[in-house]
């Protein structure tokens, strides 16, 4: 039997797979197990956010779990410190205070307990199209429905509104209204955003009905958009933000940064997780984001995704491009079929979306010229 088969006897089936093995990763690159290189323009779902296996991340895990692989939260350790200071730092003057978890769901489910906690109320105003995650309150405030699938009695405490309009949140609030969530651009959806005005409308209408702001930045934030926060570049200060995708370059790790108003609030023993925040997880994401911050990294984004959105208007078929940065969306005329199949047996890996008329683009923010035009010139004889 084949490994595939294998994995299809073992593994429960809850992901539609491609038929192929990825053995070895290097910067914008994977490989399969029969020697086919792919260029990675969906950077292992928006997560080898400065490229696959990279020295920095490689050399911090390795010198960690040779002097302490684990301990948990009973104990300090050094990394878990250095990070929360360092992500806390991002968000200067705001204070910010900062919990680690495993996970985007986990983290957003951390942060709807905590607004709960905070307010003593229970509702939650989502939006419809936003994704935060497969658990079941990040589920039951997730506005797909095709991941209602579980029926998390979403309708018991959550309203959605429409993104982009002030008047839909404020007539979703209500008296027992403890937070707004919100992926401000809503990625799985099809790079869907308001806007930009909105989101400074949204915080001040939140200040006035003195109900919390939570920005789900587990896509947006690390520098995905060119900014460290896309919040940030907003003008926007939200209550509290949540990330992880590339946080750890690979390792699963999640944040959770809460204004200090609400964290110093929290007690021991409200809230904890075994691995939240381990030594070699930690060490990885402080290698990853000292490498986001150095400086000029974020303007080299920016500039890189001007140029990538410049050259992508004059394909074929491409109406529209959507996102911020290097979180692209591309919209087609009509829905091109198996464009996504067509790029593998091409070399080159992209995204889907829930909308069949948009592909996405999340590829290593470290991702060079060379590689962008190389991406270009086989994306272009594909839509040929
Ligand atoms: N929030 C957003 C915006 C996401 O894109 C995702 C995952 O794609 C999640 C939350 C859930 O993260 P995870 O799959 O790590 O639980």
């Amino acid at each position: 039997m084949t490994l595939i088969e294998n994995s299809k006897k073992s593994l429960i089936q809850t992901y539609k797979k491609y038929p192929i093995e990825i053995v070895k990763g290097n910067a914008s690159y994977v490989w399969d197990s029969k020697g086919k290189k792919y260029l990675d323009l969906y950077g292992g779902h928006a997560v080898s956010i400065i490229g696959h296996c990279p020295k920095v991340v490689l050399n911090a895990i390795n010198k960690q779990m040779h002097s302490l692989l684990f301990y948990s939260n009973i104990f300090y350790t050094k990394p878990a410190t250095l990070l929360a200071e360092k992500l806390a730092e991002t968000l200067y003057p705001e204070k910010y205070q900062v919990y680690f978890a495993n996970s985007g769901s986990e983290a957003n489910e951390t942060a709807i307990k905590i607004v709960r906690r905070y307010t003593g109320k229970n509702h939650i105003v989502s939006f419809n199209n936003s994704f935060h995650g497969r658990s079941m309150t990040s589920l039951a405030v997730t506005g797909i429905n095709s991941y209602q699938q579980f029926s998390p009695n979403h309708n018991l405490y959550t309203t959605f509104a429409a993104l982009g309009s002030i008047e839909s949140v404020e007539l979703a609030i209500n008296k027992n209204t403890a937070a707004v969530i919100c992926e401000p651009i809503q990625s799985i959806a099809g790079l869907k955003m308001a806007k930009k005005s909105f989101y400074k409308k949204l915080e001040a209408l939140c200040k006035k009905k003195k109900i919390l702001l939570i920005f789900d930045e587990v896509q947006t934030g690390l520098g995905r958009t060119g900014n460290f926060w896309f919040s940030k570049s907003l003008g926007i200060n939200p209550d509290v933000i949540t990330t992880a995708k590339g946080l750890a370059s690979g390792l699963p790790i999640s944040a959770v940064l809460l204004k200090e108003k609400i964290s110093k609030t929290i007690k021991a023993g409200e809230h904890a997780s075994t691995f939240g925040g381990g030594p070699v997880v930690c060490s990885a994401a402080l290698a990853t984001i000292s490498s986001i911050l150095k400086k000029g990294f974020l303007q080299d984004v920016k500039d890189k995704s001007k140029y990538i959105k410049s050259k992508l208007l004059e394909l074929p078929n491409v109406t529209e491009l959507s996102g911020e940065g290097l979180l692209l969306g591309v919209h087609f005329k009509k829905p091109i079929p198996n464009l996504v199949k067509k790029c593998l047996n091409n070399g080159l890996i992209i995204g889907s979306s829930c909308d069949p008329f948009t592909i996405r683009l999340m590829p290593s923010l470290s991702i060079n010229k060379k590689d962008i035009d190389l991406f270009l010139k086989i994306f272009n004889s594909i839509l040929n």
